[in-house]
């Protein structure tokens, strides 16, 4: 049994092995291997055959009429943007906290990005910080299922319809997730998502584009698959081009990846199940702890956490006595648990949204085509701004494995309750909290 005194303030720590069995991902077995060793000895990496295959179940999984494999799910989302016509001088909504590859993508194609808020509770795009952003110049809506939470899909689909705007799902934290008895994905215009290897599903660097609309997947497919577009093509628009690739890139995914996601397809949705099954075990342990809140939809609903990426904890700082979030995030270290404050910094902060002319157009780079200075200066959005220190990682469990499982909402606990102990040599927190990304490639 571990000691009731924090192992911060000299008592031993709570878990003590570290488990890693528990964590290991992706799950590689002999048929992934076999997937990937076929197409090395058939020296076929940059060839289609095994790319189209995965396409065919991918769609069929997703239950969209198209997709299309991208190297990553930066390509993807770039493919989906030029898909949905975004032009020069055209605007997207996308919040604020998220993965720079949620926005960025719009400048190279002569737009820009208008950031809204999350939700506090859900950290999706918040509904009711949208419509006030619009202008004539908005194409489209960014949503992201951060961190495995389903955007609020109702209320954002009946604004897009309202002022006849496209839907761009960046799916890349949420593979096979529902909102509401629908998968996530399906409710936009068009998705795409990274299948990259820190993400649940992971193949590799890869990153696929799904939709129903014809004309989104061959403009997709122009933009940068340059032998696919062929005569297959049909949009009148794009005929004349065919050949070359329009964006001038090459965003073809590699057979590796696409081979090892069609093993990793047949497996995936049983595998999330007894993620979310692990991860709405440890939040269970933990619902009477206070200053504590999980992030995550009910778990006897019609939606779900996917595959609960990146998983982070809500914090109420104002229950515990007012400690620190980093303070908090040490002490549940210390018990030998790994635990991070913050998530995804707010890009609306970062010098490239605001100063850096990247083109050489003589302005910044984010209103190089504006007609007007959309900037978000700091404290513009302050839920977002504020929201790492709001914020902890909590453990990513991929088996449901309760004794162990236990342990760790254990260090949760005794730290939440033990907070007054951590109160007096409390640093507090710096002004920002969080990454602007976290993977650390090994
Ligand atoms: C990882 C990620 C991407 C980009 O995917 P890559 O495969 O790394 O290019 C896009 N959006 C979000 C929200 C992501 O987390």
């Amino acid at each position: 049994m571990s000691s009731s005194r924090l192992a911060l303030l000299g008592g031993s720590p709570t878990v003590t092995e570290r488990h890693e069995a528990m964590f290991h991902w992706p799950i590689v077995t002999a048929e992934d291997e076999a997937a990937v060793l076929d197409v090395l000895r058939r020296g076929a990496m940059s060839g289609t055959d095994v790319t189209r295959r995965f396409e065919e179940e991918f769609a069929a999984w997703q239950g969209t009429t198209y997709a299309l494999g991208h190297n990553t799910g930066t390509a993807a989302l770039h493919g989906a943007m030029f898909g949905c016509g975004i032009g020069v001088g055209d605007e997207i909504i996308c919040p604020s906290i998220t993965y720079w590859a949620s926005a960025l993508q719009v400048f190279s194609l002569g737009a820009t990005v208008v950031f809204a808020e999350v939700d506090p509770h859900t950290m999706c795009l918040a509904p009711n910080d949208i419509e006030h952003r619009i202008t004539p110049r908005t194409k489209a809506i960014m949503v992201v299922h951060y961190m495995g939470h389903p955007a609020d899909m109702d209320p954002i689909m009946a604004i897009a319809r309202r002022h006849n705007l496209k839907v761009i799902e960046d799916v890349s934290h949420a593979q096979g997730g529902y909102y509401r008895g629908r998968m996530l994905g399906t409710f936009g215009d068009v998705a795409a998502m990274s299948l990259m290897s820190g993400k649940s599903f992971a193949i590799g660097e890869a990153g696929i584009l799904v939709t129903n609309n014809r004309t989104i997947y061959e403009r997709a497919i122009a933009f940068g698959h340059y032998e696919r577009y062929n005569e297959t093509i049909q949009d009148p628009e794009l005929i004349p081009y065919r050949g070359l690739p329009l964006g001038g890139y090459k965003y073809r995914m590699h057979q590796m990846s696409a081979a090892v996601g069609r093993v990793q397809l047949k497996y995936y949705d049983e595998r999330i199940a007894e993620i979310r099954r692990a991860m709405n075990y440890f939040w269970d342990l933990l619902a009477d702890v206070p200053g504590l809140q999980p992030h995550r939809v009910p778990p006897a609903s019609d939606s779900n956490m996917a595959g609960w990426y990146a998983p982070h904890g809500l914090y109420k700082r104002e229950e515990l006595g007012g400690l620190s979030v980093t303070r908090f995030a040490q002490a549940v270290s210390a018990e030998g648990v790994p635990c991070t404050p913050g998530v995804n910094k707010p890009l609306h902060t970062h010098p490239l949204l605001n100063s850096a002319d990247v083109y050489g157009h003589d302005r910044p780079t984010r209103i190089a085509f504006s007609d007007r200075d959309l900037r978000q200066p700091p404290g513009s959005l302050p839920i977002s701004e504020q929201l790492g220190h709001r914020t902890y990682s909590i453990p990513w469990f991929k088996h449901y494995d309760p004794a162990i499982i236990e342990q760790y909402a254990a260090a949760y606990r005794k730290v939440a309750e033990h907070a007054e102990e951590l109160l007096q040599d409390d640093p507090g927190d710096p002004p920002e909290l969080g990454g602007w990304h976290f993977y650390q490639p090994h």
